[in-house]
């Protein structure tokens, strides 16, 4: 498996350059895309800086209306095929996906199919009934309806950059917006050049989609630029934070998918091999780079010892290495100084009192599948989001202590319940403080169909996906019609 095939992406086009109406070399230059495993250079890409997105937002815009008017059979045409296109150069992409994020086969394998679902489910949404009649206190006929924002500028991260991306861009051209995008300058292949050419190859119409690969000076011109209506966030809440700042000062729609410190609860009548295996899912795939990772597993103190040796057994068996080249259940985390910040949370929980009972070492990139036991309120690893391959075990002694724990956390993303009483887990679910809850599974599930997302640092009151992609990705217009003009007063 490599990267040098290259049918459908075809490397000549976009390399050094970015997507604006076509692909053109960009004001602040060329930057390089490493490999996290091997630190060797695969590409190269333009990167954007602030005159470059001012560029984009302009084209976008003044390709927004007509693509506003384009059938929404059409728009949902072009969909389709862009999703078509995705999945019928799987075995082209995967290998992309894998050495510019890490990731190993499955988890690429999964950004494939769910990408293509993402963007089929985006192309229902274009031909689905967009307004109200209502009710008129006079003899006129009164409308609303929904119409797209305009332009829309989607930020994404490194971990799952192709259906992080693909999430906001497609739901948001369904409605008939133009986008700017700007992914994450370790992934603007995954994250931005693959999906450029998914749609540049299903015929939407030149300028409409704008890819610009850049770092924080680029999305912050994005939240202040006045061509842009809405930003897109996916990534940290410190990001986040920054761009409902600076957007909200320039009257932007602002929609804010964060980071979790999302608790797995296990009941004393869970099933412990099923348990550990959720825990283990939960809190290691994809080196713990998500948002949704089981960041923490609550277990009932008469089960926590029994799930804590199962879950050491199996952490002590995950090969961790370069993806490509062998077959490992980790690859390597995004960055040195992502191995640091993970490595500095499990030490000032071993200082603090936490029985360090896996891993806690790594090889330059590839952190060990760690386990820590006895972790609690006032260490970090209870509390911060780690983004690395490490179970935190904390005990509770009764359900409503579970709940509290989960519900003191500054995220509220998603959170998982295991118990043989399916009524007993749901009564938890139902006082969980969180966007998503899975009762009997861990907490890693998204999709296109559901609306994704959490209250405090997880987001600012937004969903994305399911009934959510209406809501976010057009806004009202009332319209009212007299059947001739009235005289008033004066
Ligand atoms: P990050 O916030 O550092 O970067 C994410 C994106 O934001 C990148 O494109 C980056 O260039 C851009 N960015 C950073 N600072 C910015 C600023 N001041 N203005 C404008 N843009 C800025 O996040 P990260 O550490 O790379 O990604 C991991 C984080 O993302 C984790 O916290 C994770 O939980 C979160 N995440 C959330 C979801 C979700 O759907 N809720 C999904 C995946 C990841």
């Amino acid at each position: 498996m490599n990267i040098e095939n290259q049918n459908f992406l075809d490397r000549e086009r976009w390399q050094g350059r970015a997507l604006f109406g076509d692909w053109q070399t960009t004001a602040a230059g060329v930057m390089d895309v490493t490999d996290p495993a091997t630190g060797a250079v695969i590409a190269s890409v333009g990167v954007g800086g602030p005159s470059d997105i001012a560029r984009a937002a302009a084209e976008a815009r003044s390709a927004q209306k007509a693509w506003a008017k384009t059938l929404p059979t059409e728009r949902a045409r072009i969909l389709s095929r862009a999703a078509d296109l995705l999945e019928e150069n799987r075995s082209e992409l995967i290998p992309w996906i894998m050495r510019e994020s890490g990731s190993i086969y499955p988890k690429a394998g999964i950004e494939i199919g769910d990408g293509a679902l993402f963007i089929r489910h985006a192309a229902t949404l274009a031909t689905q009934p967009m307004g109200l009649l209502i009710p008129s206190i006079d003899e006129r006929t009164s409308y609303a309806k929904r119409v797209p924002h305009g332009v829309v500028g989607v930020i994404s991260p490194f971990n799952f950059p192709l259906v992080l991306s693909v999430r906001s861009i497609a739901a948001a051209l369904a409605f008939g917006n133009a986008v700017v995008h700007k992914p994450d300058p370790r992934t603007p292949i995954s994250g931005g050049i693959i999906i450029a050419r998914i749609f540049e190859e299903a015929g939407l119409p030149k300028g409409v989609l704008q890819v610009v690969p850049g770092g924080a000076d680029a999305g912050e011109a994005m939240c202040i630029d006045p061509n842009i209506a809405m930003i897109s966030f996916t990534g940290s809440a410190r990001g986040g934070s920054k761009v409902a700042e600076i957007a909200g000062k320039h009257f932007k729609k602002v929609q804010l998918e964060l980071g979790g410190k999302n608790s797995l609860i296990v009941l004393d009548d869970a099933d412990l091999d099923i348990a550990a295996s959720n825990s283990a899912w939960g809190a290691f795939l994809h080196q713990g780079q998500i948002c949704m990772a089981t960041g923490l597993i609550l277990a009932d103190e008469t089960i926590v010892e029994a799930l804590t040796e199962k879950l050491v057994a199996k952490a002590s068996d995950m090969p961790a290495g370069d993806p490509l080249s062998h077959q490992v259940t980790l690859g390597p985390v995004i960055s040195d100084e992502q191995v640091a910040a993970i490595q500095a949370i499990v030490d000032d929980a071993v200082a603090k009192g936490a029985r360090l009972l896996a891993g806690g070492t790594y090889e330059g990139r590839y952190y060990a599948a760690t386990v820590l036991a006895d972790v609690r309120p006032g260490m970090r690893a209870f509390e911060e989001e780690i983004f690395g391959p490490v179970a935190c075990i904390a005990s509770f002694k009764t359900d409503a202590e579970a709940i509290s724990l989960t519900n003191d956390s500054d995220y509220g993303l998603a959170a998982g319940v295991i118990s043989s009483d399916t009524a007993r887990a749901l009564r938890i679910a139902d006082e969980l403080d969180v966007g998503m809850v899975h009762v009997n599974d861990q907490t890693v599930n998204g999709g296109p169909f559901a609306p994704f997302g959490g209250p405090r640092k997880s987001g600012n009151g937004t969903r994305i996906g399911g009934p959510a992609d209406v809501e976010e990705f057009t806004t009202w217009k009332w319209i009212s019609v007299k059947h001739a003009a009235t005289p008033y007063p004066y």
